[in-house]
């Protein structure tokens, strides 16, 4: 009976729910695709072939059982498929939005390597948490115990609020600490609307405060409140902080006004989405209406800041990468979707400097008195250096080499630098020596117990790993947590014994 529900792969095409029209979407936030109808997303779930070997749940960082849950969505059991899927995924339905599924659960499937196009897993995995939202299934956590143990969590991404939710089912007392004033890390206030609408984090928030997580937001860990403190108020300390380090440009002009850090740009534009008052957006500076925009950089943060440009109403967008298409790293289908907004690719190209211009304001200063002032230019223009790809270097990636003489002006009002993160110097911010990290500034974590070198402090996500993925963020979090539970239950032992 199950099996005739299943195997379509060879009669049914594979289908993603609607793409809105470009020209339609690129005015709004809104996420581009629309939902799968309940008919649909059976007839989808039923192209899983059920195969022996689920490659797809092996490269799925969570293990996901998604032939089971493809099986019951087919079968039209949607709340038996959303209670299976939430068994190993603390936010299913975001996952199901913006994980690379090309490169994780999808780029597997057997099927697709037979040639009948992958099952859509992604799609269905967000269809089946949103059913689960609409039909009030999603209930806030009840712990069957209460724990007197607090935990206290250092960061409000998927990293800490996925160790939060475990530790809060097992009854602990669970305190996350964040800098910022909303919970959700970069899901909140790095990643757009038109890939993960706001409300979707936000209700996931709540349902995390409705089970008694407390949440202390606006307190900045190193300044507002110290390391030390946090570590003697709890039993144990999660540190889940994420990378914020801008890397740079050494050219000339680097910080000419109109040069802006990807993630000041995107945090303004998501800010503005949730309806907050930005006056760096308001005034201009944080904001790509009627500019031509240069975006640089070739990975996921690149691709949202050239949609958000054009839905900002940008003259143009252009997005420079010293690689080609095929060995940029942000998602191929990124990279369709933004060429359908209208943004213009620039492949084998790097920035060699940037030229300004002095406006009236600082020129009127300049004649006065240009050291007491400042005499920093307003961006006009971005020379481009053409770039071939030469030898491979040590990890067979081959590298960008610069062909002399073919430089040229691209004229800019606006210039994106998004160039990957690295993260912030911890032991010294924090001015804790015995936490150790490795040659690249990342908390040093062991691999599955997730505890650093401090005593009852564990580190997970993009702090440990350097910028990473949501799925990634929530393992490690869903994995620190029963490691908390254990040093907390062999600490409890020896304090009886
Ligand atoms: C623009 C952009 C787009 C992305 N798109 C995708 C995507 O499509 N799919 C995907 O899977 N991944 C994507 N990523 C990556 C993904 O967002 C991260 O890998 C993931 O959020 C990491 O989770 P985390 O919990 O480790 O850290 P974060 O999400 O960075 O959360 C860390 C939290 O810690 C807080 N914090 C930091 N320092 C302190 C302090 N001193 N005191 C108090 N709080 C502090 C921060 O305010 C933040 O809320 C994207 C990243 C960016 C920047
Ligand atoms: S969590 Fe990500 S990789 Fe895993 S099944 Fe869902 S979409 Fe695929």
């Amino acid at each position: 009976m199950a099996t005739q529900k299943m195997l379509k792969f060879v009669t049914i095409g594979r289908e993603m729910p609607e793409k809105r029209d470009a020209a339609v979407r690129s005015e709004d936030f809104h996420e581009i695709y629309r939902e799968f109808a309940a008919a649909k997303a059976t007839e989808q779930a039923s192209r899983c072939s059920q195969c022996g070997v689920p490659y797809c749940q092996s490269h799925c960082p969570l293990h996901n059982n998604i032939p089971d849950w493809l099986r019951l969505t087919a079968e039209g059991r949607t709340q038996e498929a959303y209670l299976r899927s939430q068994e190993t995924n603390t936010f299913p339905e975001i996952c199901g939005r913006i994980c690379p599924q090309d490169r994780l659960c999808e780029g597997n499937c057997v099927i697709e390597q037979s040639g009948h196009g992958t099952v859509t897993i992604g799609a269905i995995e967000k269809y089946i948490t949103d059913t689960a939202w609409e039909e009030g299934w999603v209930q806030p956590i009840v712990p069957a115990v209460e724990r007197p143990e607090s935990i206290g969590i250092i960061g409000a991404g998927p990293g800490g609020l996925a160790a939060a939710d475990r530790l809060r089912r097992m009854g602990y007392q669970v305190t996350v600490y964040d800098r910022h004033d909303r919970a959700g890390g970069l899901m909140i206030y790095g990643i757009p609307g038109f890939k993960l609408e706001k409300p979707v984090v936000e209700r996931r928030n709540k349902l995390l405060a409705d089970a008694g997580v407390e949440f202390v937001l606006n307190a900045n860990v190193g300044e507002d409140i110290s390391f030390d403190a946090i570590r003697g108020k709890h039993d144990a300390v999660l540190i889940a902080t994420g990378v914020y380090k801008t890397r740079d440009l050494d050219i000339d002009n680097a910080d000419a006004k109109g040069v802006v850090a990807a993630l000041d740009y995107l945090t303004a534009s998501n800010r503005v989405d949730l309806g907050d008052e930005i006056p760096d957006y308001e005034d201009g500076e944080l904001n790509a209406n009627g500019k031509r925009v240069v975006v640089i950089g070739g990975g996921d943060t690149a691709m949202d800041c050239v949609r958000t440009a054009i839905r900002q109403g940008a003259q143009s967008v252009k997005c420079l990468y010293r690689r080609d298409r095929a060995n940029m790293p942000g998602s191929q289908r990124e990279v369709q979707n933004a060429e359908e907004e209208g943004v213009e690719f620039v492949w084998l190209s790097a920035p060699g400097a940037f030229s300004g211009h002095v406006t009236g304001e600082a020129m009127e200063a300049q004649e006065s008195d240009v050291d007491e002032v400042g005499d920093v230019p307003t961006i006009s223009a971005v020379r481009v250096q053409k770039m071939r790809l030469g030898a491979p270097d040590v990890t067979g990636r081959q590298s960008p080499e610069l062909i002399e003489g073919a430089d040229y002006d691209e004229p800019a009002d606006l210039v994106i630098k998004a160039l990957g993160f690295e993260p912030e110097e911890l032991p010294k911010l924090w001015g804790v020596d015995g936490l150790e990290v490795t040659r690249w500034g990342t908390i040093k974590a062991d691999f599955q117990t997730h505890q650093t070198s401090l005593p009852g402090v564990f580190a997970v996500g993009d702090i440990v790993r350097g910028a990473s993925l949501v799925v990634w963020a929530i393992r490690d979090g869903r994995e620190a947590a029963e490691s908390i539970a254990g040093f907390l239950s062999g600490a409890a032992r020896v304090a009886a014994e």
